[in-house]
């Protein structure tokens, strides 16, 4: 008599699932910054730590998000995937623009300063991880009020709206940012730590963390983060400010963690509720926002795509 192959049991895969919907966080950071600290060693420059971690990070990112999908409707293209791999080619070069002027104009400043006290601006001393925990915060403080403040201020706003036009969230279009917002938030969230002078390794470790951080945190992965929720901007976090209910959505605003938004007052997030199915602009019907890349960087100067007070929040 035959016995028949024994295929896995039922209860086996969802297991694995289950193992991997909590496992991924940790282990695509934990993978990063066990990277960071074996090219820090090998005194490779931070930005090209960043760039490995990144590159790595999306490719673990888009198989993760075939594995383990948190919303299927939001793996189906929507005729967006042109216009979001446009704005990750180009619009993101902004942000390296931005970084690049706040380094060369701030670090001469910063130089000067150190020069003129006599004594060093960054704590050189400090543990590694406490210099990354610093230049995290320094580079999240002007992030977190800039964000705030394209919330609350209109024509900031305009400017903003282009991230949040988005009708579903996927890893791709954590990048869909206006190249102005680019410019700005890089401006803003680099000139501190480049005035203080920062170390290449700290900011190398840094930069690891937040890069697999925010390809994380705009995945269409079905991520259980429980705890770190409350002090990380998790995915869970980060798809409350996607809703197209203002209450939500201008909340929340810390890129990577949530200490600002408690402090601030702008933290709302409940663990028991759950995010919402629609995101984007206005209803799951309105389509007034252009889809296309020229179009969406013409947006913040188009008045009529504003004017029902879309653009007083
Ligand atoms: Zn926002
Ligand atoms: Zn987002």
């Amino acid at each position: 008599m035959l016995h028949r192959r024994s295929t896995p049991t039922p209860a086996r895969a969802p297991a694995l699932r289950s193992a991997l919907k909590v496992a991924a966080y940790p282990a695509v950071t934990g993978g990063a910054i066990a990277f960071a600290l074996f090219a820090i060693a090998r005194a490779w420059p931070a930005w090209l730590v960043g760039v490995v971690v990144v590159t790595a990070a999306s490719v673990a990112v888009e198989v993760l998000e075939r594995v383990i999908p948190y919303r299927a409707a939001w793996a189906r293209p929507r005729g967006d995937f042109r216009t979001d791999v446009l704005h990750w080619a180009l619009s993101n070069r902004a942000f390296d623009l931005g970084a690049f002027v706040a380094i060369t104009s701030m670090a001469p400043v910063g130089r000067a300063l150190a020069a003129r006290l006599g004594t060093d601006l960054w704590p050189r001393a400090w543990p590694l991880f406490a210099q990354a925990l610093l230049a995290l915060v320094l580079v999240e403080l002007p992030w977190y009020w800039i964000h705030r403040l394209e919330h609350r201020w209109a024509p900031l706003w305009r400017v903003h709206a282009v991230h949040h036009s988005s009708r579903r969230i996927y890893w791709w279009n954590l990048s869909r940012n206006h190249p102005l917002d680019n410019l700005i938030s890089a401006l803003a969230s680099t000139a501190p730590v480049a005035l203080l002078g920062a170390s290449d390794a700290p900011l190398a470790l840094m930069a690891a963390f937040t890069g697999a951080h925010a390809i994380l945190q705009h995945s269409n992965i079905d991520l259980r983060t429980g705890p770190l929720d409350v002090f990380l901007a998790t995915a869970r976090v980060h798809r409350f400010h996607h809703s197209p209910r203002r209450e939500e959505a201008d909340a929340n605003y810390g890129p990577t963690l949530t200490v600002f938004d408690w402090l601030f007052g702008s933290r709302r997030f409940s663990k028991d509720a759950e995010p919402p199915e629609d995101v984007g602009l206005g209803g799951p019907d309105d389509d007034r926002f252009p889809g296309g890349f020229v179009a969406q960087l013409r947006a913040p100067f188009d008045a009529r795509l504003f004017s029902d007070g879309e653009g007083e929040r």
